[in-house]
């Protein structure tokens, strides 16, 4: 570990990630040195290159040149039982379940295949923003609704659903670690939510990217998919969050009807399986029992990793910034209350050395807000960091210049 510095990383591994990426190999790379709680990744040293490494090579030796052919329409039998039996509820099975490219993907999917031009999707006041470009992307407008503590309001849905009568896409919701608040939606809402949708005939589409990384997984409340038995509700699952953004691998829970029709599209009836080859590789470790060991050790990490940042936070932090810790996900949302502005909670971070999310870039905020991932860095660069912004936040605030905050996606 010489040179290692608090990232745990050499220079040398630094240098590598950096090389990758003036190479055209990754998408992003922090900025050197800087404490960065922006992305919502993984970080790089908790992926699981050698569990993957051998379990591609397994999956050739064991599937051959059936590996590399087209795959079978709705992704490979054996992993789709294996998803439907992990899903719970009783009602899903293997003709419920679709692999697809990453949640993206099936955000792309639902906006195409199951919305028109010009309808409306329905979203929380603050919500995943790239989730959002995907729907204007594809021609939909986007409405925001009413949300309290608890989620999106039932009413105001309901008060949307009825104004909007039939124009309406779907509704799309991250129920469980929500992105960016981390908020867990609670059962009782939940019901409203699915029943209110129902009574319009409204799709909803439950964006679960976290679902997996619950720290107490007996805690948290059920689907919405597992409420509405599959009806009338669109689950999205991704292997992004736990085993790694780069093999694109996903899936989708849809009633049976649902799964047909999106199978018979031509994207699917011309390239067959949306990711073949990963899906045999991922299938094996979760045979196996890799993968639920792997999520074992990663969902530690993570609440190592929150345990260590919320700690630090809500002892140093001013009484005026609010801050709720997380119970699983990537993420932890703070709100300031004491009149300063995003700017220039922004403007102190930066300062500190510390990169933050601007919770602006999700949408309508209430209170100026920031979002920290805790996914990213090791817990003594989430010290470190949390130690930055507790001091940088209770200072007078500092004067913001036209400075640049556009921070790293996503
Ligand atoms: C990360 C994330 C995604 C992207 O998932 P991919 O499977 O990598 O495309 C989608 N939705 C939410 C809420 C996310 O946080």
């Amino acid at each position: 570990m010489t040179g290692a510095d608090e990232t745990g990383a050499s220079p040398g591994e630094r240098l590598d990630h950096v090389r990758q990426w003036r190479a055209g190999v990754v998408q992003a790379v922090s900025p050197p040195g800087a404490r960065d709680l922006g992305p919502g990744y993984v970080d790089p040293a908790l992926l699981p290159v050698g569990l993957l490494r051998d379990a591609y090579d397994r999956a050739l030796t064991e599937y051959g040149s059936a590996a590399l052919s087209y795959g079978h329409n709705p992704g490979v039998s054996a992993l789709r039982e294996t998803l439907a039996a992990r899903a719970g509820g009783g009602r899903c099975g293997s003709a419920n379940v679709i692999l697809t490219s990453g949640t993206s993907q099936a955000l792309y999917l639902a906006s195409t295949a199951l919305a028109r031009t010009g309808q409306v999707v329905l979203v929380e006041e603050t919500c995943y923003d790239l989730g959002r470009q995907i729907f204007t992307d594809c021609g939909l407008a986007v409405r925001r609704v009413r949300c309290d503590e608890s989620g999106m309001d039932p009413h105001a849905l309901e008060a949307a659903l009825g104004e909007l009568a039939g124009n309406v896409a779907f509704v799309y919701l991250i129920p469980t670690f929500h992105n960016p608040t981390g908020r867990v939606v609670p059962l009782s809402r939940r019901r409203e939510l699915v029943a209110a949708a129902a009574r319009h005939g409204a799709l909803i589409v439950e964006d679960d990217a976290y679902a997996d990384l619950a720290f107490a997984p007996g805690e948290i409340p059920p689907t919405l998919a597992e409420l509405a038995d599959y009806r009338g509700v669109l689950r999205l699952c991704t292997f992004s969050k736990t085993l790694g953004p780069g093999l694109r691998l996903g899936w989708m829970l849809a009633e049976e009807d649902l799964a047909r029709r999106l199978v018979s599209h031509g994207l699917f009836v011309s390239g067959g399986s949306l990711n073949h080859t990963t899906s045999l590789a991922v299938a094996v470790l979760l045979r196996d029992g890799d993968y639920d060991r792997h999520l074992e050790h990663l969902r530690e990490r993570l609440r190592e990793r929150h345990d260590a940042l919320a700690g630090r936070l809500l002892a140093d932090l001013p009484e005026e910034v609010a801050l709720t810790p997380s119970r699983g996900g990537f993420f932890l949302w703070l709100t300031h209350r004491g009149g300063r502005n995003e700017a220039e909670l922004l403007t102190a971070a930066e300062r500190a050395g510390v990169l933050v999310g601007a919770g602006s870039r999700f949408g309508v905020t209430p209170w100026p807000s920031v979002r920290l991932a805790y996914s990213f860095n090791p817990p003594a660069v989430l010290d470190t960091a949390a130690q930055r912004l507790a001091e940088a936040w209770n200072r007078p605030p500092p004067a913001v210049l036209e400075s640049d905050h556009a921070l790293h996606k996503p």
